[in-house]
């Protein structure tokens, strides 16, 4: 499918055909009217879509950030990662793998309930 601003140009161009045979003034009006509106409504969505893929772009590299930001604090080495999620408040707990080899129990940041972990590699 064409994007937004090529539709509405395709568009445009069909009911300017139409509009130069129209019989009556108000048909006509209402026809450019909504067209206009259209326009706008595609020129903000254009821009909305723009914004929004910006705004991800930056959660991105936030996350990532806070990814790290995250290891570094729990000491958490780069190749040795798991997680898993705190069955009490839904934290989402990240550890070394190695914790799985010494009893996997963790105690959650967030409720400080002592979680026995089930770790999915990531
Ligand atoms: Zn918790």
């Amino acid at each position: 499918m064409a994007g937004l601003l090529e539709e509405l140009a395709y568009t445009k161009g069909l009911a300017e055909g139409l509009l130069e045979g129209a019989e009556s003034e108000a048909v006509v009006r209402i026809i450019k009217r909504l067209l206009a509106l259209t326009e706008l409504m595609a020129s903000r969505i254009t821009e909305l879509e723009l914004q929004q893929k910006k705004l991800g772009e930056y959660i991105e590299t936030v996350d990532g950030d806070l990814d790290r930001l995250e290891r570094t604090a729990y000491g958490i080495s780069e190749d040795a990662v798991a997680e898993s999620e705190c069955p009490s408040c839904k934290e989402q707990l990240v550890y070394d793998s190695d914790v799985l080899n010494h009893g996997g129990k963790v105690e959650c940041p967030a409720c400080h309930q002592s979680v026995l972990l089930e770790a999915v590699e990531r």
